[in-house]
């Protein structure tokens, strides 16, 4: 349960940057019950929506 509750006007968290870390850094703070506000300058993920059309991934999974 968030310490504050949502749509207040402060939060416990506040995370700049929606990247694959902002991300994951607020859903771990959420889940130890804090409550987080993300945000970030352009779209979720957006240095990955920003890759250069046509870069191909060598990572194997
Ligand atoms: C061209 C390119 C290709 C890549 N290819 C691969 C790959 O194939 N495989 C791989 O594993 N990794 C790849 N990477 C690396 C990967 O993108 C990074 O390791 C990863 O995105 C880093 O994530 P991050 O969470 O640290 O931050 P970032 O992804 O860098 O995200 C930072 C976020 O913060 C936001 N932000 C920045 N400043 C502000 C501000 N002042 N206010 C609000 N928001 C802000 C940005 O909009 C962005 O969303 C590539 C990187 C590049 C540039």
């Amino acid at each position: 349960m968030p310490k504050s509750s949502p749509g207040a006007d402060s939060f416990d968290v506040l995370v700049i940057g929606a990247s694959p870390t902002g991300l994951a850094c607020a859903i771990d703070a959420q889940n130890a019950g804090f409550s987080v506000a993300l945000v970030d300058k352009g779209c979720l993920c957006n240095s990955l929506f920003h890759y250069p059309s046509g870069m191909e991934s060598h990572l194997r999974v």
